[in-house]
């Protein structure tokens, strides 16, 4: 069978199994659920297309963050709807996903990949929209030790970021690793996942979450 992405929702649902902390959520169909949803979960929220077919979410215009009362819940359902259609008219909508707005936080990307050599290989590297550019990312292959674990995070360029830099204090680096071995084992005991990400994970002072999760499945 072929690959086949499975939805944000399902990706928080099955990362929330191993200890990665997201956002309050639900599914959504219509521009008057997306109104009630946005209300129960409590404003602000970020509202985002689901398709199977769209992978780059705000590419697609997919993504609203900041959604702050009913009338713009409305009007957000409407218009991430409408971007998605015009961008891809083939792609199969099957909802909208109304999620908890997460307070900002230090970017960074955690994903699995399989290697056709070294077969499942994790990675963790800085998020955020110049990480193409620099490219600080450091990997293992599974199975991997606890204490491995702790290594990587130190390995980055942008660790002081993590253990606090110049006055910034230093962000939840135990929560990050916790994180991290979930991850690991999440990607150990699922024979079905191919590959993931959680672009971004936001790691703060104390705590995390995860505001977005792709997973590929066979
Ligand atoms: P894409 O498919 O384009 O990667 P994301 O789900 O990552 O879409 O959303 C794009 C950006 O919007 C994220 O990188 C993050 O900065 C912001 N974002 C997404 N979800 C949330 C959220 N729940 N709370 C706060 N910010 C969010
Ligand atoms: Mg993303």
């Amino acid at each position: 069978m072929a690959n086949r992405m499975l939805s944000e929702a399902e990706g928080y649902e099955l990362l929330q199994n191993y200890g990665v902390p997201t956002p309050a959520f639900q599914i959504v169909t219509g521009a008057d659920e997306a109104a009630k949803a946005a209300a129960a979960i409590g404003y602000p929220v970020v509202m985002k297309i689901i398709s199977p077919q769209i992978v780059h979410k705000s590419d697609a215009g997919g993504v609203i963050v900041g959604i702050s009362g009913d009338g713009e819940a409305k009007k957000a359902f409407n218009s991430i709807v409408k971007s998605a259609k015009e961008y891809n008219p083939d792609a199969e909508i099957t909802g909208v996903i109304v999620e908890e707005m997460a307070r900002p936080g230090l970017e960074l990307i955690l994903g699995g990949k399989t290697d056709p050599a070294f077969g499942k290989v994790i990675t963790f590297g800085m998020g955020g929209t110049l990480v193409e550019l620099m490219k600080d990312v450091t990997l293992r292959i599974l199975p991997i030790h606890d204490h491995e674990i702790r290594t990587m995070v130190k390995e980055i360029n942008a660790y002081p970021l993590i253990a606090g830099y110049r006055g910034m204090k230093a962000k939840d680096e135990e929560a990050l690793v916790e994180i991290l071995t979930g991850i690991a084992r999440f990607f150990e005991e699922n024979q079905h996942v191919m590959e993931f990400d959680i672009n971004p994970l936001r790691l703060y002072e104390s705590g995390a979450c995860a505001v977005d999760a792709r997973i590929i499945v066979d």
